[in-house]
């Protein structure tokens, strides 16, 4: 392609301590933790709301949060489950007996509530926000491994951000790529990527006369009678999130590339397309659906998998299963490996069957796996760290710490590391990881591992 140099003077903001650069919840809850712990702090989103996919994407569930004994999810992600339950906007019949005790439950939530919960707590935590901004380019010494600033477009403009440290919350490693950071990315570094999902927002479901083991028969049948224009197996299905009101994670966007931006478009209008497949099919065909009304597709595409960072710890599915815990873990997590089917063959679909049902292929109640502070450090990265979905894994753990509540416990450690690292001097790598650790225990984390480190766990002491 031919270069255009784009040179122009811009205005420089004030100095932050700390700028994010995405507002779902590793960036959100990343800002809260900061904040609170007195920083000045920068939340840069995109979209006019925070939560991400949960909000602008339409992901109205958070994944299991307890392991059948006890809710492994703590900080202020627990926080804000709390806040939305004592507001009466979690789903219907949510309650703390549930998500915070049962094994494999998701939890879902109202989303217009849960973007109020979220603007509650940015603002008591005294986080500045810009929303309707896009952070679109970086400035680094790449030798130094340091980001000096970023550069944010909104409708005053272009605006250079000077800050002693930096999160990476955009879910596609955007920031740590520009800034020059080492990071893999689905389909050129590894043979396939996740499919996508353009979610959506249904009404008018009778949910007392919907049975969704029926529901699955009844798809199964439509499919093979080839009513759909992909013969997609895997039907995510409804979720109850209003006393009519039902989630749809319904059309998975096969080999779509979410670092190109024409994938981006077409997948969304055809995540439409079949969408609208789908209401129709259930109107026609499934109990307690027929007066369904298709209210919105989401405003953000579902992207399961991009790019993530190699951090300074990769987390490994042997790590998972070893069920392994860690000095300096900052969250503990159940999530089983879950790697939607890649393409609609039979070969792919009896892969993910499999993973499904196999109890060997999970972890059982009571059981958990650690997810150490190096997931969120760049490698040899000074002042920048990730939270959420583009921390650093091999693409299977990858498909346990993708979701919500994960990505949220990362952030809250991301905020708080990068808190520590200016008041301290240290480089993130070098932070004194038993201090971060009782930090975050102070403001909520749950992390009983007695045997804490001062320094981190890398991956080079594995066994
Ligand atoms: C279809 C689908 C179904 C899922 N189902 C579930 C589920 O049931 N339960 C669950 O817990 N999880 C689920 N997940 C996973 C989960 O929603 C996401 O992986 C999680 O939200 C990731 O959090 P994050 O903070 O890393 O990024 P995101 O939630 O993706 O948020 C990133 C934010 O950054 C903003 N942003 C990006 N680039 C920029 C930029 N350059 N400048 C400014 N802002 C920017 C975006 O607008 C967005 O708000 C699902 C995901 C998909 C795709």
């Amino acid at each position: 392609m031919n270069k255009y140099r784009l040179v122009r003077d811009i205005d420089i903001d004030t100095t932050y301590d700390l700028v994010i650069a995405g507002g779902g919840p590793g960036g959100t809850m990343a800002a809260i933790a900061a904040g609170r712990l007195g920083a000045k702090v920068l939340l840069i989103e995109g979209t006019g709301c925070l939560g991400g996919m949960g909000t602008s994407g339409l992901v109205t569930a958070f994944d299991p949060m307890a392991n059948g004994e006890e809710m492994l999810v703590g900080g202020i992600m627990r926080e804000a489950v709390y806040r939305l339950y004592e507001q009466g906007e979690l789903g219907p019949g949510q309650c703390p007996e549930r998500f915070a005790k049962r094994y494999m439950r998701w939890t879902p939530f109202r989303v217009e509530g849960y973007k109020r919960v979220l603007d509650e707590m940015v603002i008591e935590a005294g986080v500045e926000v810009r929303f309707f901004t896009r952070m679109i380019d970086v400035d680094a010494d790449t030798s130094a491994k340091r980001v000096n600033g970023v550069v944010v477009h909104n409708i005053e403009g272009y605006r250079y951000v000077p800050a002693h440290a930096f999160i990476d919350a955009t879910g596609d490693a955007i920031l740590s790529d520009l800034a020059g950071a080492e990071c893999r990315e689905a389909g050129r570094d590894t043979p396939h990527i996740m499919p996508a999902t353009m979610a959506s927002l249904l009404a008018g479901v009778d949910w007392t006369r919907y049975n969704r083991e029926q529901c699955h028969a009844m798809y199964q049948e439509a499919l093979d009678r080839g009513e759909f224009e992909q013969y997609d197996r895997h039907l995510v299905g409804l979720s109850p999130v209003g006393d009519d009101v039902s989630y749809l994670n319904g059309g998975h966007l096969f080999n779509l590339n979410a670092l190109r931006c024409r994938d981006l478009t077409e997948g969304a209008m055809l995540g439409r397309r079949l969408a609208k497949e789908m209401v129709g099919f259930y109107r026609r065909n499934v109990p307690g659906c027929e007066k369904m009304e298709h209210v919105t597709t989401a405003s953000l595409l579902g992207i399961r998998e991009s790019r993530r960072i190699v951090g300074a710890y990769e987390l490994k599915e042997d790590d998972y299963f070893a069920r392994r815990h860690f000095p300096d873990q900052i969250g503990l997590f159940n999530k089983f490996i879950d790697i939607h089917p890649y393409d609609t063959s039979d070969q792919e679909w009896d892969r993910f069957q499999q993973e499904h049902h196999n109890p060997k292929l999970r972890l059982g109640e009571g059981e958990s796996f650690g997810i150490p502070y190096g997931v969120l450090v760049p490698q040899g990265w000074k002042n920048l760290w990730v939270a959420g979905r583009c921390a650093s894994a091999d693409v299977r753990v990858h498909g346990v710490i993708r979701v919500q509540p994960a990505a949220a416990m990362m952030g809250q450690a991301a905020g708080t590391a990068a808190v520590q690292s200016i008041r301290s001097g240290q480089p993130a790598e070098d932070i004194d990881t038993e201090k971060l650790i009782q930090t975050l225990r102070e403001h909520g984390a749950n992390l009983p591992q007695s045997d804490l480190s001062s320094t981190m766990t890398r991956d080079l002491v594995r066994s």
